[in-house]
């Protein structure tokens, strides 16, 4: 398959992939072409102090630059981006010569709230064009943009202002989710009056959802009033060194406080370029619908950076799949002759409660490739969704920390078979390996291990951890005796090197596709007044994938049923205000005693163990055997 004249049909994937691991130098100046240089890089790799490592050293860029001017000659009067909304029911078609004019606008509405080169800027919208100017805005001034998805609530928020220090918060008025509108403002000013560092202004981008909610005087600036004084200004571009930082996105981890995953320039650039052709298979001028959020990994590199950089169409969606109906995105394919799209399992099953009809009815020819990621991709989802559009499905294994495919099939160089329950084979660049967790060895094809990233990270990767590089170090890459990348993930590899994911090796979970930390809900729910003690773990769930359960005891040992049940619904209560109802435990159960070892320690792998079914593992140091019996009779009622 491939574009003409790139050379890849020749090289296969084999070869290229080769290339890219054994000459990494050579292969990525060549890949560095796909991008505007203003100062071409001097040299391709600094790989002198690993796991830290440059690229494109030295030369000059700009993703905005990238993004929006490079297309205007060529194709100034194209689609860049479709952003269709069924909550508000409005959509809007923005050319490129028009996203120009916007960004631009939205540029010096930055710069007249004196953000410039290296501030950092957060983020709070949900899925409308203005996220995506404001985005390609910060790119523009070289400012660093920290998106902070919609659904997160306000400790999630203040946690990150603090990490990132803003010198600017964007926030849209509301979001709305199946008609009900969520007012951002009372939440923004929450998280404000929590944040130990609150930006000084605060950048309110309304939809007349919520036209009550009171403005903060010296604090509070309207973008409508702004936009219209800086007209039609045109902001020139700040040209960034390829390791500069553009954007950082937080993600959870085993502790309470999220990790600023922190993204350079050029290597970003380049690596969504390659990507938009070799993996996504949609060249400038094609369409891609990417049905994540904005506040997402994905929603960065393909609502957004890829499908601009590559000169195509980006679709945007706002609001619930099955809303006005369950062809809802079916349609959006049809009308704008969408070639790739890319969702989620947990979309899918969503969709898959309703008639193929809604499917069937609608002309998808132009649509080539269903791409599914974020969370693992069962047998029943793929193949309901393969036989009722009749198109390939590609499974995409990625972590917000690599910020694009890691494992993956690739179909625009070299298109190979599917293999259900596997993502497919490393991208271009990545040097795996799937690693005995005790011996560092690399395991036999077919057996259990982590999953590995041989240094040096490529392209696209995150650099560090904002502000704590040895945090990155600590994180990532100090748990085997080799200096290698840790995904956090059990994997097989098969004997024609196809890699099937088998779940985290940390205490992330995978809820719906978002990534949460139990730790973080622990923290939440022990922090209610009636609970002495809690431990967060996960069960399945059909829809979900994986949903958080609670086990907690409470102060008051002889609470009676009603009071327990209240204190139940506090914690659930306290889990959705404080980081927001993605997090909602599905279930409390309110207990005597946790499981512990005569030391104290919580047995968490053990309640974990028991709620799927399996082995608790040694329990010879448990401290009272009559816990886990409780435990055990606490999810049995439930069954
Ligand atoms: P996030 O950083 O939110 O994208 O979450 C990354 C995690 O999601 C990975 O470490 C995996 O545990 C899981 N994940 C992402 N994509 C897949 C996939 N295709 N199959 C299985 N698990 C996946």
């Amino acid at each position: 398959m491939g574009h003409e004249g790139s050379g890849y049909e020749v090289a296969g994937y084999e070869a290229t992939y080769r290339r890219s691991i054994e000459s990494p130098e050579a292969f990525w100046g060549d890949e560095a072409k796909r991008i505007h240089w203003h100062v071409p890089p001097k040299r391709i790799l600094d790989d002198s102090n690993p796991p830290f490592r440059k690229w494109f050293v030295g030369g000059e860029t700009n993703l905005c630059y990238n993004a929006v001017d490079r297309h205007l000659d060529a194709r100034g009067d194209q689609l860049a981006l479709v952003a269709v909304s069924t909550e508000t029911g409005q959509t809007r078609e923005v050319t490129y010569r028009a996203l120009y004019r916007e960004v631009n606008a939205f540029a010096a509405v930055l710069q007249r709230l004196d953000v410039g080169r290296g501030d950092r800027v957060v983020i709070y919208m949900p899925n409308m064009a203005e996220a995506v100017f404001a985005m390609l805005a910060c790119a523009r001034i070289g400012a660093v943009h920290s998106v902070v998805f919609g659904g997160f609530a306000a400790h999630n928020l203040a946690l990150r202002i603090d990490d990132a220090e803003p010198k600017l918060l964007i926030a849209a008025d509301a979001g709305s989710r199946g008609g009900k509108v969520i007012p951002y403002k009372p939440l923004v000013d929450e998280a404000c009056a929590r944040a130990a560092a609150p930006p000084p202004h605060v950048l309110i981008v309304s939809r007349g959802l919520d036209p009550a909610e009171p403005r903060i005087a010296g604090r509070d600036v309207d973008y409508a009033a702004l936009r219209a004084e800086v007209g039609d200004a045109d902001v020139p571009v700040a040209w960034l060194e390829s390791n500069e930082p553009s954007y950082l996105l937080y993600t959870s981890g085993t502790t309470g406080k999220p990790k600023g995953v922190q993204r350079d320039v050029g290597g970003y650039a380049v690596a969504m370029a390659q990507s938009m052709e070799t993996i996504f298979d949609c060249a400038p001028g094609q369409v891609m619908f990417s049905t994540s959020d904005v506040g997402w990994a994905v929603g960065h590199s393909y609502n957004v950076y890829g499908p601009l950089i590559g000169g195509c169409t980006s679709l945007l969606y706002e609001g619930l799949p099955v809303n006005p109906d369950p062809g809802i995105w079916w349609a959006l394919c049809e009308k704008y002759r969408v070639r790739t799209m890319f969702s989620s399992p947990t979309a899918i099953r969503v969709l898959k409660k309703s008639d193929v009809g809604y499917i069937r009815d609608h002309d998808l020819s132009p649509l080539a490739w269903l791409f599914l990621a974020g969370e693992p991709l069962d047998e029943p989802t793929a193949t309901w969704i393969n036989d009722a559009l009749g198109k390939p499905v590609i499974d995409n294994y990625w972590q917000t920390e690599t910020g694009w495919p890691a494992i993956t099939l690739m179909p625009g160089l070299d298109m190979k078979p599917v293999k259900f329950g596997s993502p497919g084979l490393p991208n271009l660049g990545y040097r795996m390996r799937v690693i005995d967790e005790g011996t560092g060895k690399t395991v036999a094809a077919g057996e259990k291990g982590v999953l590995v990233i041989e240094p040096p990270l490529p392209p696209g990767c995150m650099t560090t951890v904002w502000r704590d590089d040895q945090r990155f170090l600590d994180s990532y890459f100090s748990h085997f005796d080799e200096l290698l990348y840790s995904s956090l993930d059990w994997a097989i590899r098969d004997e024609d090197g196809y890699t099937f994911i088998l779940g985290r090796t940390d205490d992330v979970i995978n809820v719906a596709g978002h990534r949460l930390g139990t730790r973080e809900i622990e923290e939440v729910v022990a922090a209610c007044p009636a609970v002495a003690e809690a431990a967060v773990i996960s069960v399945a769930d059909s829809l979900k994938g994986q949903v958080p359960i609670v086990f907690a005891t409470l102060r008051d040992a002889g609470a009676d049923d009603d009071a327990r049940t209240r204190a139940g619904r506090d914690m659930q209560r306290a889990v959705d205000t404080t980081l927001g109802a993605v997090a909602r435990p599905a279930r409390v159960y309110i207990v005597n005693a946790l499981p512990k070892t005569r030391s104290g320690k919580l047995l968490r792998r053990s309640l974990q163990a028991l709620a799927q079914g399996q082995d608790p593992g040694d329990l010879s140091t448990l401290d009272d055997p009559g816990a886990l019996d409780e435990i055990r009779r606490a999810l049995a009622r439930d069954d």
